[in-house]
């Protein structure tokens, strides 16, 4: 379940060094390239996944648990002040790399900023109704 052609197999499975912080049977997880803050880091799984979507159930549930764990560690021995996890999927929505990954940024009162937000969509009260009863 690897993709011959997928820089993030690659590093997931081992076959290109990567600064890894942590690895179990499913998971890889490495400090990302070009980090936005001091630990930003990536959680790969081992096999191919292109995002979330993608990935069986089993596997997705285990994500969450593995970044709480880590996380706080990370929290810990950086000495962070707090953390966004972040999971883009398709290009539209910032996505570079199309094998499933959990950014892991530590945040910090002084120093180290970074952006992660996003602009304010203008919707009416009428297109909030709508979209809620299309969601339910
Ligand atoms: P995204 O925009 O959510 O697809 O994020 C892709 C992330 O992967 C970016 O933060 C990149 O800096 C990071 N990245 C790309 N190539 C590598 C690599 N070879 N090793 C570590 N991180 C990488
Ligand atoms: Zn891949």
């Amino acid at each position: 379940m690897r993709d011959d052609n997928c820089i993030f197999c690659k590093i997931a499975n081992g076959d290109i060094p990567a600064r890894t912080i942590y690895e179990d049977d499913d998971f890889r997880i490495i400090m990302d390239a070009a980090p936005a803050t001091r630990g930003h880091s990536l959680i790969l799984p081992k096999n191919h996944y292109a995002n979330l979507f993608e990935m069986p159930e089993e596997l997705a549930a285990k994500v969450l648990p593995l970044a709480k764990k880590v996380g706080a560690d990370m929290i810990e021995k950086l000495g962070s002040d707090g953390m966004n996890l972040v999971q883009n999927n398709g290009e539209v929505a910032g996505q570079t790399v199309h094998h499933f990954h959990l950014h892991l940024i530590p945040r910090y009162a002084d120093g180290c900023k970074t952006d992660v937000t996003w602009s304010h969509a203008d919707l009416s009260d009428a297109e909030l109704d709508d979209i809620c009863n299309l969601l339910q």
